[in-house]
């Protein structure tokens, strides 16, 4: 497989953005080798600039439940873009996407639109905070909210794949009113609001972590969470950015049917352009300007453009789509498990929902700590023994793999054709 041409597109990349990339996983430093340059997607495949094709199994983290260039989707951007791009005045499509995320999920009453993840999770602390007048926040180690600065202590995704303990440019007064506690400990939690109860806005939370390897709540976790929130008088915000609208029609919701005050909402409900949400409770939501005091806007945000691929892919979201990302994930996981027995490697492979991720260890992995205790050391062969034989898996231990929809089994020929030699890299791979 030749990488001339996206080598020379990352070395140009570098000298006019830093480690020539606009988001740090992308640049492969955990895996080691060039990023590939992608020019094209259609249903289940990639192509890079060099002309190599690529079952995707990153679905641009998340977004892509249906596939690559999904014509209805693609139609209704096209349709919406020839009106104009941007109008920052309302328009009739956020009431669509906002009712169709209601519908969807029975504790969000309203919804307010916004451009990233990120600016959603940062948006509902602070609307909690504006809420209960209370300052503290609980997150947990492993689960990552976006780059907003009060919840970069121990986050996982890139700032787990880059082993990065807290990031610099995040002040003392904004990481103090964050208290990390271990994921799934409700002893844990209990002894912190034993502590702190009185001083707690939110505990935030991902409805089930995908960005430390799919890591499920245990039986009771979110019942739990739920439970001490509301006798101390804090609210639970569950984060559904990349659960939301792909582990089921409900996202995680619709699972443990475990109610959360606030939500937080991208990936899926953006079709793959920039648009997320929050929304919750109705009495929470009424304190958002400007129908309340708590501040916060957007240019671009309820783009018409975005607003109209986020509903497409949302109406294109049938239960068929769901059985076929439920389908595709067992097959998945089934076929890496069976690989890697064959070629000896102790393994576990989990899944939340249709979230899959591979573990090399053979304990229950129920933490970030547990994450990270498994031998990641045999992660960059596995992944670059996949990638040379036409398979994308995100390029970090720490990441989940996505599925999506479009997958057939011409894909899933190319994955069984490149696992066993990837399961043997494994095997070589222990540093
Ligand atoms: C991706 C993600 C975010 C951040 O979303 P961006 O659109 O990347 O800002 C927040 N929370 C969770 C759980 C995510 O997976």
């Amino acid at each position: 497989m030749t990488t001339e041409q996206s080598s020379a597109l990352f070395k140009r990349a570098q000298s006019v953005t830093p480690g020539g990339v606009n988001s740090p996983v992308r640049a492969f430093q955990a895996v080691g080798g060039t990023p590939r340059f992608m020019v094209r997607g259609e249903g289940p495949y990639l192509w890079d600039v060099d002309g190599n094709r690529y079952v995707d199994l990153v679905s641009s983290w998340g977004p892509m439940i249906h596939g690559h260039a999904h014509p209805p989707i693609v139609e209704a951007v096209r349709a919406a873009a020839v009106s104009g791009l941007s109008f920052g005045t309302p328009t009739a499509g956020e009431i669509d996407l906002a009712e169709e995320i209601i519908a969807r999920v029975e504790p969000v009453a309203a919804v307010r639109l916004v451009n990233s993840g990120t600016e959603a999770t940062m948006s509902a602390i602070r609307l909690a905070r504006g809420f209960t007048g209370r300052s503290k926040i609980v997150k947990f180690a492993g689960c990552y909210h976006g780059h907003v600065d009060a919840l970069l202590a121990e986050a996982g995704s890139g700032v787990a794949t880059f082993a990065l303990p807290n990031s610099p440019g995040v002040t003392g007064a904004q990481a103090g009113d964050t208290v990390v506690l271990p994921y799934n400990d409700l002893d844990a939690v209990r002894a912190a609001f034993a502590e702190h109860g009185a001083e707690i806005a939110a505990v935030i939370t991902e409805a089930a972590p995908g960005n430390m390897g799919a890591i499920p709540p245990l039986t009771g976790f979110n019942e739990g969470l739920r439970e001490i929130t509301r006798q101390h008088g804090a609210l639970l915000v569950m984060d559904e950015v990349m659960t939301g609208f792909r582990v089921s029609a409900a996202g995680w919701f619709g699972i443990d049917a475990v109610p959360g005050d606030l939500y937080t909402f991208g990936k899926v409900m953006s079709g793959g352009l920039p648009a997320a949400a929050f929304g919750g409770r109705a009495d929470v939501m009424a304190h958002l300007a400007p129908a309340g005091p708590v501040y916060q806007a957007g240019t671009l945000s309820g783009n018409p453009v975005a607003v109209a691929a986020g509903l497409a892919s949302l109406r294109e979201a049938t239960a068929d789509t769901y059985r076929a990302l439920d389908a595709n994930a067992a097959r998945l996981g089934a076929l890496i498990g069976t690989e890697l027995t064959a070629a000896g490697v102790p393994h576990r492979v989990q899944f939340a929902g249709s979230l899959v991720s591979v573990f090399f260890t053979e304990t229950p992995v129920r933490n970030f700590a547990e994450a990270k205790a498994s031998d990641t050391g045999r992660f960059p062969a596995f992944f670059h023994a996949l990638l040379e034989r036409g398979v994308y898996p995100p390029p970090s231990a720490f990441e989940a793999w996505f599925v999506n929809a479009a997958m057939d089994d011409d894909a899933f020929d190319v994955i069984g054709a490149a696992l066993p030699a990837a399961a043997r890299a494994a095997a070589k791979g222990e540093q």
